[in-house]
């Protein structure tokens, strides 16, 4: 049971019984302790559960995929973050029949041959447009990876940045229409990330069996949903994410739209890595990131060891505990991408 000092007496009750819930019932799909091939039999079974408890989208339409490359002198970024290294488009395409989605492609200048890509989906902010063009807690982590010779994605996710609900101003909205209709945001948010796969793997500039996924916050849970589930990306990080569902949403209020019905019941963080393993992983946590306590991230990723640990490949695990708070590190990350990448 996590500190309840904060918490009132009435208010404890639920608290309590839902904390106990959760120990009766929680994870009901949890990676048990195993062998090798009883480990993979259980990620077979765990990737047709958890995508059955996202509830996405059943059918893509096609792809309609169209890019324009755009002056980097007329667009509100910094210069210095292009660097004649780069060059940037905006893309669209089409993900579930009749929506579209936006997006930032950032193409390395002078590629002789197809190049690693990674998809960076936006955390629970300002959406593309802050991840590409504003430091803050990005760090310009998109720009870093182009100038380093990837090719990089950034979609819109449903509900941020320039797909925010221009009627009702929130992306709660969606979360909630969604649900009426049978789907969750992240069965959705996923569903969306599969079709920018197809994308990135049909671009002549990519190299299709080098595609990585690098989000934060948002971007980490969708990081981790879409590497869970998608074999097509090899090289993982998360960032401001990897901890548990008891320390964070069940602990402290986080906004609605990460909540699945049923998906604590299922699984924890750690069963959701586990299938991942053992692609290269690497976990960001910030020491001051308060909605994602570092302590949680730390047993998560000593629990997720036993699984790379079947594969004798403890060095596709990483855990980059760095100063900083809910925001991109990089300090492992960039540098594990080139290692294990090119
Ligand atoms: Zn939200």
């Amino acid at each position: 049971m996590p500190d309840q000092s904060h918490v009132t007496p009435l208010d404890r009750d639920f608290r309590e019984y839902l904390f106990q819930r959760y120990q009766e019932h929680g994870r009901k799909y949890r990676c048990p302790d195993m062998t090798q091939q009883t480990f993979e039999d259980w990620q077979s079974q765990a990737r047709l559960k958890l995508a059955e408890t996202l509830r996405m989208p059943d059918v893509l339409g096609s792809p309609e995929f169209v890019r324009e490359k755009i002056d980097p002198d007329n667009q509100p970024w910094s210069a210095g973050q292009c660097d004649g290294a780069f060059h940037l488009e905006r893309v669209q395409y089409q993900s579930m029949p009749g929506v579209r989605v936006p997006g930032y492609l950032l193409v390395p200048e002078g590629l002789q041959e197809p190049a690693p890509a990674i998809l960076c989906p936006p955390g629970h902010g300002k959406g593309m447009n802050q991840v590409v063009f504003e430091a803050g807690i990005y760090n310009h982590y998109a720009c870093e990876l182009a100038r380093r010779g990837f090719v990089v994605l950034v979609p819109e996710h449903i509900g941020f940045g320039e797909r925010k609900p221009s009627h009702f101003g929130e992306h709660g909205y969606y979360t909630g229409v969604a649900q009426l209709m049978g789907y969750t945001m992240y069965g959705v948010y996923i569903k969306e990330l599969m079709r920018a796969l197809d994308i990135l793997t049909s671009l002549e500039e990519v190299d299709a069996d080098r595609i990585g996924c690098y989000g934060l916050s948002l971007g980490g849970v969708t990081t981790l949903l879409i590497s869970a589930l998608d074999l097509r990306i090899r090289t993982v990080c998360i960032s401001g994410f990897l901890t548990s569902f008891k320390s964070t949403f069940m602990d402290v209020a986080h906004c609605v739209c990460g909540n699945v019905q049923d998906l604590a019941l299922n699984f924890e963080h750690v069963d959701i890595a586990a299938l991942i393993a053992p692609r290269p992983l690497v976990v960001e946590s910030g020491r001051a990131d308060s909605g994602f306590p570092v302590d949680a991230a730390r047993s998560t990723v000593q629990d997720l060891t036993a699984y790379y640990a079947l594969y004798n490949q403890t060095d596709r695990l990483a855990h980059d505990i760095f100063d900083g708070s809910h925001e991109i590190s990089g300090r492992i990350a960039f540098d594990w991408f080139d290692k294990w990448m090119k």
